[in-house]
């Protein structure tokens, strides 16, 4: 997988170590309506990713002492996006058409 903000390439786990040590503010944190949300947004299209942060949502302490997992969670889901949308399109472009390959059956 890569970085979509630098030229680091690695596995899922190594990229999301190094998502959260080189480029940790592509995790936002906000407030609204008294409760703690987190946001992530893919830099290659845009896509927006955002969830409440549900545990100890009362407690300002609890989101500042976990801020750091609340990141990792939020990049967790920054990775399986890359993934599911970004790594598979490589992937089937390289495939070779098989459709293509007609060949003289039942001769
Ligand atoms: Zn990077
Ligand atoms: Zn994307």
């Amino acid at each position: 997988m890569k970085c979509p903000w630098c030229d680091f390439e690695g596995g899922p786990r190594s990229l999301h170590a190094h998502l959260g040590e080189q480029h940790p503010d592509a995790v936002a944190t906000s407030e609204r309506y008294g409760k703690t949300f987190y946001e992530v947004t893919c830099p290659t299209c845009g896509a927006r990713y955002e969830h409440i942060v549900r545990k100890g949502a009362r407690d300002p302490g609890f989101v500042l002492e976990f801020q750091q997992e609340i990141k990792m969670v939020a990049l967790d889901m920054l990775i399986h996006h890359l993934m599911a949308e970004h790594e598979q399109h490589e992937q089937h472009e390289q495939q070779p058409g098989l459709q293509a390959r007609v060949g003289p059956a039942g001769w």
